[in-house]
This record gives structure tokens, sequence and C-alpha cells, in this order.
């Protein structure tokens, strides 16, 4: 990698690219000839009020059937995955699963938590999860031919709770050329020819 071009038209030289574009990470890396098996995925969230609210702070609570629920600000906010996951195209953001809140979100947060029966939805929104389709986990470090063009994708709904460890490593990776802090090289692009998956199981 030489160069990169802006939309404006104007290049800019670079010596090494880091790809983090997020749920478009394959799109960047086609830009160099490169394969990603990252696909944009819809998820939904729901911001939510209860009647009589708790009497806490929720932490990020998890049900095993993928709903989970936490405190946001004065309301609540909550998912789950759709049980139809298509990839989606980049720009699609529609709201194809019209009643995920009352079949799905809805039932199992009252089951588990009774406050949660007197609710109402505030808002709701769709966001894509940049979904690694081999094992769910990032990819992280160069490409093994394309030594100057490094990855930081596929964090498969993970990457907030991850991004500190991913910036450190990154950047050790650019300065001393490895890890020092944590070996995140099981984690390196070379699964990806291999078809090696380093599964990630706990993903909501
Ligand atoms: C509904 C939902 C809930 C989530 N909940 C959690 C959670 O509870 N915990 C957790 O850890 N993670 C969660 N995540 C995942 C987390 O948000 C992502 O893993 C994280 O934001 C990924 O960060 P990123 O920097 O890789 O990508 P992004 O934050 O998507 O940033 C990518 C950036 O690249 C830019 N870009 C893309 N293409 C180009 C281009 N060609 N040129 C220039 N710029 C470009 C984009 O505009 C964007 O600014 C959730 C995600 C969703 C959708």
């Amino acid at each position: 990698v030489v160069d990169v071009q802006l939309r404006s038209g104007e290049s800019v030289n670079c010596g090494l690219l880091v790809n983090a574009a997020g749920p478009r990470a394959t799109a960047v890396a086609a830009m160099a000839g490169l394969h990603l098996p990252v696909e944009p995925r819809r998820r939904y969230t729901f911001v939510v009020q209860i009647a009589e609210p708790l009497d806490r702070p929720l932490p990020l609570t998890i049900d095993p059937s993928g709903v989970h629920v936490r405190t946001d600000g004065g309301a609540y906010i909550a998912g789950c995955a759709p049980d139809h996951d298509p990839a989606v195209d980049y720009e699609d953001f529609t709201w194809i699963d019209r009643d995920i809140w009352e079949e799905k979100v809805w039932p199992v947060l009252a089951n588990r938590i009774p406050a949660f029966e007197r609710v109402k939805v505030l808002s709701k929104w769709t966001g894509h999860y940049a979904h690694n389709t081999l094992d769910r986990n990032m990819i992280i470090g160069p490409h093994h031919e394309v030594e100057n063009f490094m990855f930081a994708n596929g964090f498969s709904g993970h990457g907030m709770q991850q991004a500190p460890a991913v910036g450190r490593g990154v950047s050790e990776k650019i300065t001393y050329g490895d890890y020092r802090t944590l070996d995140l090289s099981p984690l390196g692009y070379e699964r990806i020819p291999a078809a090696r998956p380093f599964a990630e199981t706990a993903v909501i």
C-alpha cells in the first residue's frame, strides 16, 4: 500500500495503513485486493422506561436467550440478536423484525425481572455488528503478504470492551514490530486463509 485516495480525490501517501472501518472493513480491504470475512449484521436496541425503576443501577445483564439489558442514564437499554440474521448492505438500517420487542425481548425481560412487566419503549434503533463469519472474533495485525496493511476488524459486537487492548496492541505492533503487553498474534489475519477459527462463543 503506497497511498490512499480521499473522497475529494486527493491522495495521501502512507507507510502503513490501518483498516479500522468497522462494518465496512471488507470494502476497505477490497480496495487493496484483500479478502476479509466480515459482514454487516443488524442489531436492534430499545430504550425503555419502567413504571417502578429498580432500586439500584443495573449492570449489563444477559439472559441465556441473548436478551440483554442495562441502565442507561434514567432509562434502560435492551436488545437481542434477530433469529434470522443475514448479512445486509452497508447502508441498510431498515427495521425488518417489527415484533422482536413484543415477541422476544419484553417477555424475557419481564420473566427475569418482574419490574419490566410495566414498561414503555421510548425509542429504538438499528446498528450493524461487524460480524466475522469465521469465528466471531477480532482480526488484528498485518496481512501476511501485504505487510503494511494492518487489520483492526471483525469485532462481532464486542469491540467497545476490547478497544483499549486493540489500540495498545496495534500501536505496539507498529512501533516495535511486535506485541509487548498482550500477545494478540492468535487473533492475526493468518488464521483466515488457513480457515483456523479462534472462536469467541460469548457473543450477544
Ligand atoms: C447495537 C450494538 C450494540 C453493541 N454493544 C456493544 C457492547 O455492549 N459492548 C461492546 O464491546 N461492543 C458493542 N458493540 C460493538 C461495538 O460498537 C463495535 O465493536 C465497535 O464500535 C467497533 O469499533 P470500530 O472502531 O472497529 O468501528 P466503528 O465504530 O464502526 O468505526 C468505523 C469508522 O470507520 C469509518 N469508515 C468506514 N469506511 C470508511 C472509509 N472508506 N473511509 C473513511 N472512513 C471510513 C466509519 O465512518 C466509522 O467512523 C455494539 C454494536 C452494536 C451495533
